[in-house]
């Protein structure tokens, strides 16, 4: 399946790292840079958002021009007692024009994204105008909290930083209806439809027909919110096949909203100028 143009608004860019390199195998692909940009030359995405998880250092955030990424508080570097110095660094990542967001991981670093203790990270996000990203849903470790990613965290911080736009990661999953409904009551916040699928999937029409509940669930809520506006494609590369994603992604959304959704909203959300 061709889709002429499409944004990957969520993706991992982790270079020679074991854990990487294998979840990349088993979604039939290569960790590698090159093989990312094959990839993309042939199913027409012109772009992708790195969510980054490398720390804070800016020589650690070095990408192609064919990708932008947001600076990640993951739990290499995330310390609440340490929120003013990391603030500053933060900033110099977002005066950079290739960072386009910040991203918070509060399942696996164990806050509330609302907790006053943040401040610093959403008045840098005002003042760049750029959005929050949050891992949202469930966790890939078991030391992960998920009273920190259920997709309620984001109800508290909409309302608290009405001017920060908000992009609610893996919206929610499973949490689908509480997803929906954060969104539907804010309109702050926008979703990525990254991380439902994993490895390779060697028969999609078999696939639909296996996943025939969820997927029929997943298409209900998002019907009930009935707002195209605010929902981005994206995979979790490299954690599923491309291929599969783009045709499970166009599954589910109506065709006549699929220009918006692989390409519109991030462009505008993160900014990207394309
Ligand atoms: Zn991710």
């Amino acid at each position: 399946m061709k889709i002429p143009g499409i944004i990957d608004a969520h993706i991992h860019f982790c270079r020679e790292e074991p854990y990487f390199n294998h979840i990349a195998e088993l979604a039939g692909h290569e960790n590698s840079s090159e093989h990312l940009k094959g990839q993309y030359a042939e199913h027409n995405i012109v772009h992708a958002v790195v969510m980054g998880n490398r720390g804070l250092e800016l020589s650690q955030h070095n990408y192609p021009d064919y990708l932008s990424y947001c600076i990640g508080l993951d739990s290499t570097c995330f310390n609440t007692g340490e929120i003013v110095q990391q603030a500053d660094l933060v900033a110099k990542h977002l005066q950079r024009k290739n960072c386009v967001g910040i991203k918070l991981y509060p399942g696996y670093n164990h806050f509330y994204i609302y907790d006053p203790v943040l401040d610093p990270f959403y008045q840098l996000a005002m003042q760049y105008k750029k959005p929050v990203a949050v891992h949202t849903g469930l966790t890939a470790t078991s030391q992960a909290l998920l009273k920190y990613s259920h997709p309620m965290v984001l109800d508290e911080a909409a309302v608290r930083y009405p001017q920060v736009q908000f992009v609610m990661c893996h919206i929610g999953n499973p949490w689908l209806v509480d997803a929906v409904a954060i969104m539907d009551k804010n309109e702050n916040v926008a979703a990525d439809l990254s991380g439902l699928l994993e490895g390779r999937i060697a028969n999609m029409p078999d696939f639909f027909a296996r996943k025939r509940g969820y997927i029929d669930f997943l298409k209900l809520w998002l019907e009930y919110l009935d707002n195209y506006d605010r929902l981005l494609y994206g995979t979790d590369w490299p954690l599923a096949n491309i291929s599969n994603y783009i045709e499970f992604v166009a599954h589910i959304i109506p065709e006549e909203q699929h220009g918006k959704v692989f390409f519109d909203n991030a462009n505008r959300i993160y900014g990207l100028g394309l």
